[in-house]
C-alpha cells in the first residue's frame, strides 16, 4: 500500500489535474490518494466567510467565482455540465454562508464547516475523473474515518479510533482510494479541520494507520529545499533528510510540509518522499530515519513576522514563581512560543512569538503582572515588533564547533544586528532574531555561506564612469563568466551613476547596456543615490567611487556605518585631517565594512595591500622613497625639448595618464597626497601640511583659474622647462619628482637622478616605491610598475572588489 498526497498547487488547473492522474496511474496496487482543495480554494472560502460575517454582500460574488471555477474544471475534465454531488456541496455551502451573513457571526465551528467544502469538492471531482478514465476508484468521506475532538480550527486527532476505522476500510484494498485531506469530524459528527496545510497531516495519519510502504507528497517544487525558494533564489533541493531535521525545518516556515504531519510516519518509520508533480523525473527529497550525510547545515528556515516580549526586573531573581506564572499565562491563552532566552545576570526572560500572538501575549501578561509591576518588582512588560526569526537546521551541527560563530560573523559582516540567539536543546537548530527588514538579506548571506557550492552574489554601486569607470565595467563584463563559473562569485552592477544621471536595479543592470540604462535613469543626486542603496539593504554591497569629487567622498562614513564597503581611487577622504582618516578606518572596523583604497597610490600596483601585510605582520616602516606620479614620470621621460612641454602635458591628458585636472599632477599636490597615504598606512599620524614641497612649476603657472590659462602660462615658460632638461642632460642625470619620508620628515621635490640610482631606469609612466623596514633594512622592499592609466587603475579597483568578494571560509 502506498499513500500519495497532492496539494492544492498540483490541482490548480485541468492540465495539472491531468499530471496528477499520470502519477496515480503510473503506479500499481493499492493506492490511497489524499487531495487538498483545488488551488487556493481554502483561502477563498475563508475570505468569503469573513465577508459574510461583516455583512458584506460581496461574499456572494466570491461564492459564484468558486462555483464557476469548479464548474469549468468539471466541464473540461468530465464533459458534463452538472455534477450532482458537487452541486449539493455548493448548495449547502451557500446556505451556511447566508446564515453567517444574517447573524453576522462566524464561529470556529461554522468556519470549519465552510472550509471543509474545499476538500469535499476536490475529492469528488478527482474520483469522478479517474473513474471516467477507466480506473477502479473508491471515494471516501474523510470525515467518517479521521476522528478528532471538537477543537474547531485545529482539532486533536483521536488516533485510536481513526486508525481502527482506516484499517478496517482500507487495509486490504487493492484499488485507488480517493479522500480529501485536512477534514475530519468531532465525536458528534460535525466537521472539523486539522489546521491550515493539514492535508499533509491526513496523508501521514493514513500512511501510518495502514503501515504504508511510503508516503509521497506531490507538490510544485522539486522537494524540500535548503531555504524557502521564494526568499532565496538559489535554494537547492535536499536529497535526504531525517525526520527530526525535517520537523525543525518545517517548524518555522517551510510551508511545503505541515509540521505535525511528520510525526505519524516518523513513529512508524515510514519513508516520506516529496516530489514535484510538474517535474516527475527528479528524485525529490527523501525523509527517513537514517541518513549518513555529513552535511553540516541542512537548511535555513524562517518566520517573517515575530515580536519579542521580555519580562525583567530584580524581583525575578528571588521569586522563581514569576517565571512559572509567565509561561503558565501563555499556555492558558494557547499562545505558542517560538523562541526563549534567559539572562540571569540581567534578570530577564525574552521570548519570541508570531506577531499576531505577541500582541495578545503582551496584554495578558501586562494584566497578569499588573500588581507586581505597580510594586516595582517587575518592569513593565517589554515588546519589540517588526522582527523575524531565522534558524539553521542540521543534525551534524552538534558535533561541530564554530557554526554559530560563523553564522554571526556572516550576519555581522553584512550589517545585520542580532537581537537574540537561541540554540535548541536538540542542538539541531540555532535560531536568531533579526530585524524584519534584514530577513531577506540574512537568509541569502547565510545560504551563500553554508551551502558552499552556491554562488556568492556581490552588489556593486558605482559613481563615475569616465575613462577608469568604463575600463572597470568592461573588465567586469569580460570576467564575469569566469568569476561565476570558477570562483563562484556573481558580481552584479546594481547601481550606476555619473554627474548627470543615476540608475538602480536590484536584479542587476546589464553590463552590455549599462550606458543606455544610465542615460534613461533619474537625475543624479548623491544623497538620494545613497539613500536608495541603503534602503535596498542588499547583501555584500560595495560602493565604488571613481570620481575625484568631495561630495562623493563625503558619503563614505554613512556607507561604512551600514556595513557597505567602499572601494575608491578618490584620494580626498584618505588625505583629509588625520582625525577624519582615523575615524573612517574606525567606522569601517566597527561596522565590519572595509575602506579599500589600493588605487589611491600607484594605480593598480599592489602597494597598499603589500604595505598592509608588512605592517600587520609586525614589521615597522622607517623610510620610504618613491616616484609616485606616473604622469610626471611620463612628462619628464617624454620631454626632450624637441616639442613643447605643454604639448607633452596635453598628450598625457588625452591618453588618460593624468588626474581629471592635470594641474593636480603638475603642482605635485597629487604626489603629496600619495605620500601622505603611504605614511599614514605605515602607521604614522601625519598631516598634509607637514610635507615639505619644493615646487618646480614657475609661479606664473600656479593658481591659474582655468585650464586654458594654465596651458598658456606653461607654453610661455617653455624656455624654463628646456633649461631644466638641458642641465640634467649635461649632468648625465634624469629628472624625477621624488617623494621621501625619512626620520619623521617628508619631502616632495624634483630631483636629478644619477645613473646608479634605482630610479634612473624608471621608464614611461612607471612608479616605484622603496620601503625600508626592520626586516628590509639594507635592501629595501621594492614595488615597481605601471603607475597610471585607465586600464591598470581599473584592474586595481577590480582587485579590491575581489578582495571583498571572497566566499566565506
Ligand atoms: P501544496 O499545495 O502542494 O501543499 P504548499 O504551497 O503548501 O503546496 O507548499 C509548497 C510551497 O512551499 C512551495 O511552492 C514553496 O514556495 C514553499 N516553501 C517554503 N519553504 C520551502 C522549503 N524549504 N522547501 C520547499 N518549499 C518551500
Ligand atoms: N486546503 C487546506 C489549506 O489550504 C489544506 C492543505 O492544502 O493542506 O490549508
Ligand atoms: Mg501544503
Amino acid at each position: 500500500m502506498i499513500v500519495l498526497k497532492f496539494g492544492g498547487t498540483s490541482l490548480e488547473s485541468v492540465d495539472s489535474i491531468k499530471e496528477v492522474k499520470e502519477v496515480i496511474t503510473s503506479k500499481s496496487g493499492g493506492r490511497i490518494v489524499v487531495v487538498s482543495a483545488i488551488g487556493k480554494t481554502t483561502n477563498q472560502l475563508q475570505h468569503m466567510a469573513e465577508l459574510a460575517r461583516t455583512g458584506d454582500t460581496q461574499y456572494i460574488s466570491v461564492y459564484e467565482q468558486l462555483h464557476d471555477q469548479h464548474a469549468e474544471i468539471i466541464s473540461l475534465l468530465l464533459d458534463i455540465s452538472f455534477h450532482e454531488k458537487v452541486e449539493a456541496i455548493f448548495k449547502q455551502l451557500r446556505r451556511v454562508c447566508d446564515g453567517v451573513f444574517l447573524l453576522k457571526e462566524l464561529t470556529k465551528r461554522s468556519l470549519d464547516f465552510i472550509l471543509s467544502a474545499g476538500e469535499l469538492l476536490s475529492s469528488n471531482i478527482i474520483a469522478s475523473y479517474l473513474k471516467k478514465e477507466g480506473e477502479q476508484v473508491n471515494l471516501l468521506d474523510s470525515r467518517v474515518f479521521i476522528k478528532t475532538d471538537d477543537t474547531f480550527g485545529g482539532a486533536i486527532v483521536d488516533f485510536h479510533t481513526s486508525n481502527g476505522l482506516l484499517k478496517q476500510a482500507l487495509e486490504t484494498s487493492s484499488k485507488i482510494t480517493v479522500m480529501g485531506g485536512f477534514i475530519s469530524s468531532a465525536p458528534n459528527g460535525e466537521s472539523t479541520t486539522l489546521g491550515r496545510g493539514g492535508s499533509d497531516y491526513t496523508a501521514s495519519i493514513v500512511a501510518a494507520a495502514l503501515d504504508a510502504e511510503i508516503l509521497e507528497i506531490w507538490t510544485d517544487v522539486d522537494g524540500l529545499m535548503t531555504a524557502d525558494p521564494r526568499m532565496v533564489k538559489h535554494a537547492q533541493v535536499i536529497d535526504e533528510i531525517t525526520y527530526e531535521e525535517a520537523i525543525e525545518l518545517s517548524h518555522f516556515g517551510a510551508k511545503v510540509l505541515y509540521p505535525p504531519s511528520l510525526k505519524p510516519c516518523f513513529e512508524k518509520d515510514i519513508p516520506i518522499r516529496i516530489k514535484n508533480t510538474f517535474n516527475k523525473q527528479t528524485d525529490g527529497t527523501l525523509v527517513s530515519s537514517g541518513t549518513d550525510d555529513d552535511q553540516l547545515v541542512k537548511g535555513i528556515t524562517s518566520l517573517q513576522n515575530v515580536s519579542l516580549i521580555s519580562l525583567s526586573g530584580t524581583g525575578l531573581l528571588s521569586i522563581p514563581k514569576f517565571t512559572k506564572d509567565f509561561f503558565a499565562t501563555l499556555a492558558q491563552h494557547n499562545l505558542g512560543v517560538e523562541f526563549i532566552t534567559q539572562s540571569n545576570a540581567e534578570h530577564t526572560i525574552t521570548i519570541g512569538l508570531a506577531s499576531e500572538d505577541a500582541e495578545n501575549a503582551y496584554h495578558v501578561l501586562t494584566k497578569n503582572f499588573e500588581s507586581h509591576i505597580a510594586d516595582g518588582l517587575i518592569d513593565p512588560i517589554g515588546i519589540e515588533r517588526d522582527l523575524s526569526i531565522l534558524a539553521l537546521v542540521g543534525k551534524n551541527m552538534k558535533n561541530q564547533v564554530g557554526v554559530s560563530g560563523n553564522m554571526f560573523h556572516v550576519l555581522g559582516r553584512n550589517g545585520v544586528s542580532i537581537k537574540a540567539i537561541s540554540q535548541g536543546s536538540s542542538e539541531r537548530n540555532i535560531s536568531a532574531i533579526v530585524k524584519k527588514a534584514d530577513l531577506s538579506k540574512s537568509l541569502n548571506v547565510l545560504h551563500e555561506a553554508f551551502f558552499q557550492y552556491e554562488v556568492k552574489r556581490v552588489n556593486l554601486f558605482i559613481v563615475g564612469v569616465g575613462n577608469v569607470g568604463k575600463a572597470f565595467l568592461e573588465q567586469l563584463r569580460t570576467q564575469s563568466f569566469i568569476l561565476r563559473e570558477e570562483h563562484r562569485i556573481s558580481i552584479k552592477l546594481t547601481g550606476v551613476a555619473n554627474s548627470q544621471k543615476m540608475a538602480l536595479d536590484e536584479e542587476g543592470i546589464s553590463l552590455d547596456k549599462w550606458k543606455d540604462t544610465l542615460d534613461s535613469g533619474d537625475d543624479f543626486d548623491p544623497k538620494w543615490f545613497q539613500q536608495k542603496i541603503i534602503e535596498l539593504n542588499l547583501r555584500n554591497s560595495i560602493f565604488i567611487d571613481i570620481t575625484a569629487a568631495k561630495a562623493i567622498a563625503d558619503l563614505y562614513p554613512d556607507f561604512l556605518q551600514k556595513s557597505i564597503s567602499v572601494v575608491t581611487p578618490n584620494k580626498i577622504a584618505a588625505t583629509e585631517s588625520f582625525i577624519s582618516y582615523q575615524n573612517l578606518k574606525q567606522t569601517a572596523r566597527r561596522y565590519s565594512s572595509q575602506f579599500l583604497i589600493e588605487t589611491n597610490v600607484c594605480a593598480g600596483l599592489p602597494v597598499l595591500s603589500t604595505l598592509s601585510d608588512v605592517v600587520r605582520s609586525g614589521d615597522h616602516v622607517h623610510q620610504i622613497e618613491a616616484v609616485l606620479s606616473g604622469t610626471l614620470n611620463f612628462l619628464f621621460n617624454e620631454y626632450d625639448g624637441s616639442r613643447k612641454f605643454v604639448d607633452v602635458i596635453k598628450q598625457a591628458k588625452e591618453e588618460g595618464y593624468t588626474e581629471p585636472d592635470p594641474r593636480m599632477d603638475l603642482s605635485c599636490e597629487d604626489v603629496k597626497r600619495k605620500l601622505l597615504i603611504l605614511i599614514r598606512e605605515s602607521g604614522y599620524a601625519f598631516e598634509m601640511n607637514e610635507i615639505a614641497l619644493e615646487a618646480f612649476m614657475p609661479s606664473s603657472c600656479q593658481n591659474t583659474t582655468s585650464m586654458e590659462e594654465f596651458y598658456k602660462q606653461v607654453e610661455k615658460q617653455e624656455d624654463y622647462f628646456k633649461k631644466l632638461y638641458q642641465k640634467s642632460k649635461e649632468n648625465g642625470t634624469r629628472l624625477k619628482v621624488v617623494a621621501i619620508f625619512k626620520d619623521g620628515k617628508a619631502t616632495v621635490k624634483l630631483s636629478e637622478i644619477w645613473s646608479e640610482h634605482p630610479f634612473y631606469h624608471l621608464e614611461g609612466k612607471d612608479n616605484i616605491v622603496l620601503f625600508f623596514t626592520d626586516r628590509y633594512k639594507e635592501q629595501p622592499l621594492v614595488i615597481k610598475g605601471a603607475g597610471a592609466g585607465a586600464a591598470v587603475t581599473a584592474s586595481g579597483i577590480f582587485a579590491d572588489v575581489l578582495r571583498l568578494s571572497q566566499p566565506e571560509s
